[in-house]
């Protein structure tokens, strides 16, 4: 993940036991560096969080390769993002959040859209679907107490 952050980008991985490799930002956005992204790769890693910060989308096309060629996942940190988009190298809009394997929202009050402490997870690789069903109601039982919502 890039340097420049807010913190629960790490957390979500720190309390999970995963240990943080930050990766600079660029000098012309704070979007994550992605021409230093490959040097910090080694066999244990895991994932690329790039952060689309402020809506800003990082380099897509060259994270997505990157995590490709070295068959690692892309978790996008998209809670700014809504409504924003990625131009890909052949000019296309592509709606941030909607390239990489997770993709995470936030409704925090300061976002552009807000609903309390909310948030939202896109997920874009099937393999993901249960797992994540299975957090998600595990954090709303915990949230809200309530058993058989969903
Ligand atoms: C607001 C924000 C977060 C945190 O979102 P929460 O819903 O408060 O967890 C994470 N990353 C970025 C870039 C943010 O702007």
């Amino acid at each position: 993940m890039p340097s420049y952050t807010f913190v629960s980008t790490a957390n979500a991985f720190v309390l999970r036991g995963a240990t943080i490799v930050f990766c600079d930002s660029r000098s012309d956005h704070p979007g994550i560096d992605e021409s230093k992204i490959e040097a910090l790769i080694t066999p244990k890693t895991k994932a690329i969080v790039p952060v689309h910060y402020a809506g800003v989308a990082c380099d897509m096309d060259v994270i997505m390769d990157i995590a490709k060629r070295h068959n690692i996942f892309v978790v996008e940190d998209a809670a700014q993002a809504i409504d924003n988009y990625y131009i890909d190298s052949d000019k296309n809009l592509i709606p941030i959040g909607t390239q990489g394997h997770l993709s995470t929202f936030s409704f925090h009050e300061s976002k552009n859209i807000i609903c309390g402490e909310g948030g939202m997870l896109v997920i874009n690789d099937e393999r993901f679907i249960n797992r994540s069903e299975m957090y998600l109601r595990k954090l709303f039982f915990h949230s809200f107490g309530v058993l058989g919502f969903w």
